[in-house]
């Protein structure tokens, strides 16, 4: 389970910028997660209940932020909604798109810190 590595990595990260900003103490931590980014929100949220406790992000509110795979056609000029990971097959068109526009995000996007 990845999940765990990632939830460290936002950790260190969210901690990081705690210690810039001279803040003590993790609030809240908003992370962003495509749909395509092959990490499992449940799996995350819960690696993050099993490494808060110690650190000054104990007790935080951990939000994950799906985000819906997006692709787009050329053709058609549109976007659709892939219903695979691998390949982008343009509803309307049937094209092979390989444009995504949206769903491999893995971002640490808010922060809120005392
Ligand atoms: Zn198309």
């Amino acid at each position: 389970m990845h999940e765990l590595g990632i939830a460290e990595s936002a950790l260190e990260m969210a901690l990081t910028q705690a210690t810039a900003a001279k803040a003590t103490r993790v609030l809240s931590l908003v992370i962003r997660v495509g749909a395509l980014s092959g990490v499992d929100p449940e799996a995350l949220r819960f690696a993050f209940t099993a490494i808060l406790p110690g650190t000054p992000a104990e007790g935080a509110a951990v939000q994950i932020d799906s985000v819906a795979a997006l692709a787009y056609c050329p053709t058609c000029q549109r976007d659709f909604v892939p219903d695979t990971d691998h390949f982008f097959e343009c509803p309307t068109c049937g094209q092979l798109c390989s444009t995504l526009k949206q769903g491999r995000e893995l971002d640490l996007i808010r922060l809120e810190m005392t």
